[in-house]
């Protein structure tokens, strides 16, 4: 059997880009918008400064107004809600993003709850969360957004697949389950208490590895043909034993990639795979987010 093809995150990432920059252009044009992402992030976290770094400058080099708001470490809850409810506010604003995790102290659900719906670009508030269970339009968490592209651009209509998500978070596995489930597949969410793991993703004609453990799927949890979408983002050592008495630490997804290509008809890397289109997803949600506020088609 020939190996899996390559679903390329960069590929489908600067698609979505080129896409987001021409309609910024549009509305700037036609609308006199320009689409606005402020960021917000709380502390020195390094991966959270990279992150946020990064954001900033694909919207503006979308055409977007971007903005982003460094909080101390040590901020007050106050002063974090103070920030949003302005942002709230602010009409050149149309996309809020808090940055997260936060700092231990503060109340990570009253601080998302506090952004306007309407301008929830992470799609972590719970209207939207709500929203999207009801099959209503509601802005979706990034992530599982960018898994939707990558599986539609590959498999085309996904009516009647059976998909298998595995994990439950309200940031990924639940949000990515809602959207298959609107794109009309048979979904089965697993979790760690789900029993013969191996036995229900054999069934999946769309796999959705989203856990936080390496490798743990296997190549023989595999359907043969089945799309696998490996959301995992995990540090490990270097399988090189040089390397790894170096200290040098590389990312792994999920899934055996080695093996699970042998199975799989499609399958996504890491790194290269889902995580390059969460930002481009944050751009698209921030261009719809704009265009709804304004009552734009
Ligand atoms: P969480 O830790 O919030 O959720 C992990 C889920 O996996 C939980 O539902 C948990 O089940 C389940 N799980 C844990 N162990 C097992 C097991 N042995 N068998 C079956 N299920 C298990 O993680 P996230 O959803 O936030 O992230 C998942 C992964 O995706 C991480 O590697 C993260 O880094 C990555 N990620 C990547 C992004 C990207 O841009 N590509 C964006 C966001 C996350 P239970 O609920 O029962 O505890």
């Amino acid at each position: 059997m020939p190996q899996a093809q390559i679903i390329d995150g960069k590929i489908y990432s600067e698609r979505v880009r080129a896409e987001v920059a021409q309609e910024v252009a549009r509305l700037r044009r036609d609308h006199e918008i320009q689409p606005g992402l402020a960021v917000i992030v709380v502390g020195d976290d390094p991966a959270s400064q990279v992150y946020v770094k990064s954001k900033g400058e694909q919207s503006l080099a979308a055409g977007m107004h971007s903005v982003t708001h460094r909080l101390p470490a040590d901020a007050h809850i106050d002063e974090l809600l103070l920030l949003i409810a302005g942002l709230n506010e602010d009409a050149r604003i149309h996309g809020i993003l808090l940055q997260l995790p936060l700092p231990g102290h503060l109340d990570q659900r009253a601080a998302l709850g506090a952004i306007s719906p309407d301008k929830d670009v992470d799609g972590l508030h719970v209207v939207n969360a709500g929203r999207l269970a009801n099959g209503e339009p509601a802005l979706t968490p990034c992530t599982p957004l960018g898994c939707m592209i990558m599986l539609r651009e590959t498999l085309g209509d996904l009516t009647g697949k059976s998909a298998v998500v595995v994990g439950r978070s309200v940031l990924v596995g639940r949000p990515v389950a809602q959207l298959l489930l609107q794109a009309d597949c048979t979904v089965t969410i697993a979790h760690s208490r789900t029993k013969n793991l191996a036995e229900v993703c054999r069934q999946a004609d769309i796999l959705v590895a989203a856990v936080g453990r390496p490798r743990m799927i296997q190549g023989d949890w595999i359907k043969p043909g089945a799309a696998v979408i490996d959301v995992g983002i995990n540090r490990v050592p270097f399988d090189n034993p040089e390397k790894a008495a170096a200290g040098k630490t590389k990312l792994v997804g999920d899934v055996a990639f080695k093996e699970a290509r042998e199975v799989a008809g499609w399958i996504t890397p890491v790194p290269g795979g889902v995580g390059l289109m969460t930002v481009a997803c944050l751009l698209q949600n921030t261009v719809t987010a704009a265009k709804r506020q304004n009552g734009i088609d």
